[in-house]
């Protein structure tokens, strides 16, 4: 079945590079979320193959894809391991919005993407705590950076660090109280004072390495405090609107169209002796069918529509696009749930057990109610656009 969301050739063939990946990805998906370890190998394979210069700019080696064709890529890579999927999702999106808002500068910019195009080199922002809960809430963090002699030490810790154990660059937020102002700080892996605590065991996405980073004094040149804003504020990274926050519904839509395959195949051919013929035959089995493909349908229409618009949009008008963002993320996402949740009734009492991979898809999809933007705050950003 051709893609509708396919526009160009450049777009065919990225798609048809992140399903050559997602296939060797998807051969040991399984064995990670059962041991519930890092997803190292299946990054390194990533690296190898270039995936982390998907969106660094043509001039500095890379694909130079646009949030559209991020998407696209990042959708399919999840149907294989969506764990992998986000982890290089959180790297390739905030490149992707380095480059818009020039919040890095441009030597430092330029040496980190051509690492990313030689898989060397992955970046995430750390800014969850226990204290604050999300980081997009705004609330002030407690992890603190003294101000010393050529640049800051920094001291507390954060949670949910999405490939920690990878990373080679880590954005970490920090309250300054000599300035009364919150800072983001670039940290380097392996830096003295930076511990990880491998604490990351969920149901969900449990290859993500989503652990635990302690920083102990942890020294960062002055050059390296990338931005200093007011509790509360945005950072300049995030002044592009976050446009490529939309990595997130791409992943988990990629585990609902696994979770859809799976239910379609298993339709097909899962003939019962009491039916004689395919359950695809069956008059309430094709209604779920056709609910998947309406809400797969509805959920994507709107994903690439914003996504184009987004791409399209000026400098000046992609921060007003943040409420439609939030309504693309809410809608893929909550579609995704209900996709898997009717893919399972599909299958009946066989999507429970542990050798059917839906199981494992019940699982992973519940984390993406838990990334940015929060459906409550979506809903309230949309009832102030109605009302106000
Ligand atoms: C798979 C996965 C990967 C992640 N990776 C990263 C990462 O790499 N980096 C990172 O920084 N974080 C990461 N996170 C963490 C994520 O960004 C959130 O910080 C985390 O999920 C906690 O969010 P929460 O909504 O449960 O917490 P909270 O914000 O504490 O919310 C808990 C509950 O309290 C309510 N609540 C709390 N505060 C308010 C408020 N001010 N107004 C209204 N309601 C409120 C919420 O509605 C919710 O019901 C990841 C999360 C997941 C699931």
């Amino acid at each position: 079945m051709t893609d509708a969301r396919i526009r160009t050739e450049e777009e065919r063939a990225i798609v048809q590079w992140a399903a050559t990946l997602s296939d060797q990805l998807s051969e040991r998906a399984k064995e990670y979320d059962e041991a519930g370890v890092f997803v190292y190998d299946q990054i390194e394979l990533l690296q190898r193959a270039g995936y982390g210069g998907l969106t660094v700019p043509k001039a500095y080696g890379g694909k130079g894809a646009s949030l559209y064709s991020f998407l696209l890529a990042q959708e399919r890579l999840a149907e294989g391991d969506s764990s992998a999927a986000l982890v290089m999702g959180w790297s390739l999106g905030i490149t992707l919005s380095l480059q818009d808002t020039h919040a890095w500068p441009d030597a430092l910019f330029e040496t980190f993407c051509r690492e990313a195009v030689a898989g060397r080199a992955l970046v995430n922002a750390c800014g969850s705590e226990p204290e604050t809960g999300s980081p997009s809430r705004g609330g002030r963090p407690t992890t603190q950076a003294i101000a010393c002699d050529g640049g800051y030490q920094i001291t507390g810790h954060k949670t949910w660090a999405t490939g920690s154990l990878k990373l080679t660059h880590i954005i970490v937020t920090a309250y300054i109280p000599d300035l009364d102002r919150v800072g983001e700080f670039l940290i380097r892996q392996g830096a003295p004072g930076l511990m990880i605590e491998e604490t990351w065991d969920t149901m969900s996405m449990r290859g993500t390495g989503s652990n635990t980073l302690h920083l102990n004094q942890v020294f960062v040149p002055a050059k390296d405090a990338l931005d200093i804003i007011e509790p509360g504020a945005r950072a300049r990274r995030s002044t592009d609107g976050s446009g490529w926050l939309l990595h997130i519904p791409a992943t988990y839509l990629g585990v609902a169209n696994a979770a859809r395959r799976y239910a379609i195949d298993f339709a097909k051919t899962y003939a019962p002796n009491s039916l004689g013929k395919p359950i695809a035959t069956v008059p309430h089995v094709r209604d779920k069918i056709g609910r998947i493909e309406l809400l797969r349908d509805t959920a994507r229409t709107t994903l690439y529509d914003v996504a184009a618009r987004y791409d399209a949009a000026s400098d000046a008008d992609r921060p007003k696009m943040r409420t439609d963002l939030g309504l693309a993320k809410v809608v893929a996402m909550n579609a995704a749930l209900e996709i898997v949740d009717l893919a399972m009734r599909v299958v009946g009492g066989q999507s429970l057990w542990k050798s059917t991979p839906l199981e494992r898809y019940y699982r992973d999809v519940r984390a993406g109610l838990h990334n940015p933007p929060m459906e409550d705050a979506v809903m309230a950003q949309l009832a102030s656009r109605a009302l106000e």
